[in-house]
């Protein structure tokens, strides 16, 4: 497995790749690698000759009072992840690589990118987009693998390749669970056990709103409202959102018949969760 720290030397161990005919599957990361990344993974293996992982904690993407210094870095753990899992290059640059400090052109994700996650954590998606574009540039790869868990990410950034024709096929995968139901995280591992227990609500929520919707409710407003009372068992919860939305507009739905995405943000003492459903048509 290569391991790439600049910018420059990744870009040309892809190119090489690329001269020899070989597709590349690009899975951006920030590292902290859990079976849902290793999920992603899996997927870029079944449909490219090569998967690159970048593991990059993207100081852009998060705001003043989050929780950047804080968040896991545990890069030794995460190559020997990357090694069993088959990947063949690992790209992990330094911050003040891949943001230089003089940087002035940024991707703008407009209204977009304001919305779910972006309303509580303005810069967020604008730093999320910038460097996802940066990599894009970097290793050109043919295919890149995204989450469903970052359901707004997913929106912002399909948006994105079309809006600047980035020639990249996007993948989504589906949310990866603990086998009691909680969407597995980076952040899961700030909870204490007690918190790991109310945490989840989240996926109890959502199971409570996907059931009435498998029994013919299509009301958002009434698929809000029984999500909203899951929440009240817990009173310590602090809510960010609860939203049914399209899920590329990213804009709040009356009806769900054609189908719809249910998301939920809620901090559990002072992690801060997300996760979703998505309704078919
Ligand atoms: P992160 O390291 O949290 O930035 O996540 C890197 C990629 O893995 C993103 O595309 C996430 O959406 C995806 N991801 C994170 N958690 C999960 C999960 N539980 N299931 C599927 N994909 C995930």
């Amino acid at each position: 497995m290569l391991i790439c720290k600049t910018p420059a030397e990744m870009h040309s161990a892809c190119k090489n790749l690329r001269n020899a005919n070989k597709t590349l599957g690009l899975v951006p990361t920030m590292g902290a690698l859990h079976d849902g990344h290793l999920s992603l993974i899996a997927a870029a293996r079944a449909e490219c000759d090569v998967v690159v992982v970048s593991i990059f904690v993207n100081p852009t993407q998060f705001g003043p009072n989050e929780d950047y210094a804080a968040y896991p870095r545990t890069f030794a753990a995460d190559c020997e992840k990357l090694e069993s899992a088959g990947v063949h290059v690992v790209f992990a640059p330094l911050a003040d690589e891949m943001v230089t400090p003089d940087t002035t052109t940024f991707v703008d994700t407009g209204e977009l990118g304001s919305r779910l996650d972006g309303a509580s954590r303005p810069i967020h998606f604008r730093g999320v987009a910038t460097i996802v574009a940066r990599l894009f540039n970097i290793v050109q790869p043919d295919r890149a693998y995204f989450g469903q868990k970052d359901a707004a990410q997913v929106a912002v950034l399909r948006r994105m390749v079309r809006d600047l024709n980035f020639p990249v096929q996007l993948t989504v995968c589906p949310i990866y669970r603990e086998a009691d139901g909680l969407a597995m995280s980076s952040r899961n591992r700030y909870l204490s056990p007690e918190e790991r227990q109310r945490a989840l609500i989240l996926s109890k929520a959502l199971a409570v709103a996907q059931s009435l919707a498998q029994q013919g409710e299509s009301n958002a407003e009434a698929l809000r409202s029984a999500i909203l009372e899951t929440f009240t068992t817990d009173p310590q919860l602090r809510l960010d959102y609860v939203a049914v939305v399209h899920p590329d507009t990213l804009l709040p739905l009356a009806d769900t018949s054609h189908g719809a995405l249910i998301a939920v943000a809620a901090w559990i003492g002072t992690t801060r969760l997300i996760d979703n459903l998505l309704l078919p048509a």
